[in-house]
């Protein structure tokens, strides 16, 4: 009964929100460059002031260290920031287009419009950047915008929270606090898009959710992506970058490399130079360095344990790691050897500290083998020559591609992010971003004596005439 009633709260809370942001969605839509900079640089502003407490509640969530929390997510969140105050006047411009021969007398252009009433659902890991780097494209694109971030980093959600309201009135930004009930109760709503960054399972069901309304989706998914190291490689320095992508957050990140492929006779040499990159950066003993964050939750805990007893089950090794705590919810650094293609931990996006190292025998093997996988959020090529680069990426689909490193292209405001098929749908950062949360208008303006008068029947040949004379002059 009590539980029915949290729910009646939450619902008459959620339609509070939408009826309130309704008076202000055409406002928004009609700002200027200047109203909405403005209106941006507030959230920058208190980001800043907020900055150690914004960090500290991340620590406190995810439990990592300070240092990396600061670049990963307040620092990323600015960096898209004043990339969009350098460039909203540009994005927001209409863009001109050209016009064929037989419409002559009209002009055409593109105007970028506020979709309108946009939801964002943010995910667990990154919690302040991935919840509040869309709002901040929403915002630019003049937007109204209600984001509910993760119940399971409660104290960063409370940091959104007083940053988002520090900056906007609840009518043009609001938050919403809740488990999944609390999303599916959004979901319940005709938004005219929603973003939503998380697993492709849940992907599934808010696709399924906006459906019912033909809402607009971006789905910011998840998947197995692929490290591929080329015979070329320079072995040393892939296994330290492939070290640092994999095990920052403890693996929970989801462009992570999920799994990596090598020659069979590079493996050991490989797994040798992942066991010392991990020891220079982790120390002996992991779970003493103050730089290693620790798994979610203990539900993430048992899931990550159990697919690495899995494969040991089904035949794989473990090369290095493989212990763990419960209590602390500490995962070592692990690398997996001989790993069944077809284990569990071959199945599932692995979201974790856990690296199965495979081998190939030619390139076109490695390359056979993402092809037959669904298409992952990322791939990372390792090589020296460039023909051994281009065969992986152009044999290959992903969301996005680093060759020679791992993980970056992320931090990169200029380039797209997002996902193909189960990993994502549409993408955002930079120009991207602005124009996932912008309507492309297209819009042609008749100048003069209108064309249909031209157009119009009776037509006595008279079309077929200026189409042959138009085809001619084209010649
Ligand atoms: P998740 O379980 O799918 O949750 C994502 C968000 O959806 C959370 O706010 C969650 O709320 C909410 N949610 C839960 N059940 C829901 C439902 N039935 N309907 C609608 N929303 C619901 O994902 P996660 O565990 O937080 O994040 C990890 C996953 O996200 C991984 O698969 C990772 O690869 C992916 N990810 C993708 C990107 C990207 O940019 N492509 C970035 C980061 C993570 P609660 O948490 O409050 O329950």
């Amino acid at each position: 009964m009590r539980q029915l009633s949290e729910h009646q709260d939450i619902r008459a809370e959620i339609r509070r929100i939408w009826d309130l942001q309704k008076k202000k969605r055409w406002p928004l839509a009609q700002s200027t460059v200047a109203e909405r900079r403005a209106r941006l640089k507030r959230v920058g502003a208190a980001i800043e002031k907020l900055r150690d407490a914004i960090n500290e509640a991340v620590r406190k969530d995810c439990v990592n260290a300070p240092e990396e929390v600061d670049i990963t997510e307040t620092h990323l969140v600015m960096e898209e920031l004043g990339l969009t105050l350098r460039s909203l006047a540009d994005w927001m411009r209409p863009e001109p287009v050209n016009t064929p021969l037989l419409l002559a007398g009209t002009s055409s252009e593109v105007r970028p419009e506020a979709r309108g009433h946009v939801l964002v659902l943010g995910p667990f890991n990154y919690p302040f950047q991935l919840a509040v780097t869309p709002v901040l494209y929403a915002v630019a694109a003049g937007n109204v915008v209600v984001v509910k971030p993760s119940e399971k980093t409660p104290a960063t959600a409370a940091m959104v929270r007083t940053v988002l309201a520090e900056a906007f009135p609840e009518d043009e930004v609001a938050v919403v606090d809740g488990d999944g009930a609390a999303a599916e109760a959004l979901l319940e709503l005709p938004w005219d898009h929603i973003f939503f960054t998380g697993s492709t399972t849940v992907g599934k069901k808010v696709m399924a959710a906006a459906a019912r309304h033909l809402s607009g989706v971006t789905l910011e998914l998840g998947g197995k992506s692929p490290a591929v190291i080329d015979r070329s490689a320079q072995l040393d320095w892939a296994a330290r970058t492939l070290v640092w992508g994999k095990f920052i957050n403890a693996g929970q990140t989801c462009i992570a490399p999920d799994y990596v492929l090598v020659a069979e006779e590079q493996r050991d040499a490989l797994v040798e130079r992942l066991k010392t990159a991990v020891t220079d950066s982790y120390g002996p003993d992991p779970k003493a360095s103050p730089d290693f964050c620790r798994i979610i939750d203990d539900k993430a805990f048992s899931r990550l344990r159990g697919s690495i007893d899995s494969a040991v089950r089904s035949g794989a090794r473990v090369a290095f790691g493989g212990d763990s705590d419960p209590a602390t919810r500490y995962l070592a650094p692990t690398v997996l050897v001989d790993v069944p293609a077809d284990s569990e931990v071959m199945r599932e996006e692995i979201f974790g500290p856990v690296l199965p190292v495979l081998t190939y025998r030619t390139l076109e093997e490695a390359v056979e083998f993402i092809r037959a996988r669904p298409h992952p959020l990322a791939l990372y090529v390792f090589a020296r020559k460039r023909n051994a680069r281009e065969q992986v990426l152009e044999g290959t689909a992903s969301g996005g591609a680093c060759i020679n490193t791992s993980v970056l292209h992320f931090a990169n405001p200029e380039l797209p992010f997002g996902g193909i098929g189960p990993s994502g749908l549409g993408n955002y950062h930079g120009r991207a971003g602005f124009r996932c949360f912008s309507h492309e208008r297209g819009v042609l303006r008749q100048r003069g004596r209108p064309l249909s008068l031209l157009l119009a029947p009776p037509y006595k040949g008279r079309m077929n005439r200026l189409t042959a004379r138009i085809a001619r002059w084209l010649e």
